[in-house]
């Protein structure tokens, strides 16, 4: 076993991302990356059609409603939803295998999923990223362009009511300003690292 810091070669940490619809979990997402602060980013499965620019592999794995079934049956994803009619998945094997290697895996999933992540890592660390008011996850909400009256209905009631699964979450983050979040995400990344639970073999040394 080797260390770096308070950092262990053989023992990585699981960050689930969440929070409710327009929070702007993947814009944080994509700029915490940029950092390379080490983290490594599952890709999910979906179900949907990709949007413009997006690529097969990259922002998503994207395949069909049979293979997706194929895989929940052959217990290949960690965890899987369905949101907005579209299923979302996490595949299994990426995260364990980059967990036992020492790495830091990054997923950035809706609560449903998160929770049951939560059910299976009890020692993961749950981040939940919220809107600064009402008013600005409307205005984000909009912004994408790609809602109809409907399914902006749809997502503004929806994080009403996700915003009170808060409190199944060990921490907050007000997504005011993008680089903030990051901070604020980055300080917990190394603080958790330098939690004394996930320490105690420090001690093996005196
Ligand atoms: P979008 O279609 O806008 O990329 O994502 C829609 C929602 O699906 C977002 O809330 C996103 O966090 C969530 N999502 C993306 N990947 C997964 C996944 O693997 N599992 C679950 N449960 N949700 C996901």
């Amino acid at each position: 076993m080797s260390t770096r810091g308070n950092r262990r070669a053989n023992q990585g940490i699981l960050f689930v991302l969440s929070g409710p619809s327009g929070a702007g979990k993947g814009t944080v997402c994509t700029a915490l990356m940029r950092r390379e602060l080490g983290l490594h980013l599952s890709i999910s499965v979906t179900t949907r059609t990709p949007r413009n620019g997006e690529v097969d592999g990259v922002n998503y794995f994207f395949r069909d409603k049979a293979e997706f079934e194929r895989m929940i049956e052959a217990d290949e994803l960690l965890e899987w939803a369905k949101v907005y009619d579209n299923y979302y998945g996490t595949p299994k094997d990426f995260v364990a295998s980059r967990l036992a290697m020492g790495y830091d895996v990054f997923l950035e999933i809706d609560i449903q999923g998160a929770m049951q992540v939560k059910r299976r890592f009890a020692d993961g660390v749950f981040l939940f990223l919220v809107p600064p008011s009402p008013t600005e996850l409307q205005a984000r909400i909009l912004g994408r362009g790609s809602e109809t009256e409907e399914t902006f209905q749809l997502r503004f009631g929806a994080a009403h009511q996700e915003l009170q699964q808060m409190r199944e979450y060990d921490y907050v983050i007000v997504n005011d300003e993008v680089e903030h979040a990051c901070n604020r995400i980055e300080s917990i990344i190394e603080a958790e690292h330098c939690s004394v639970k996930r320490n105690l073999h420090l001690l093996e040394h005196w």
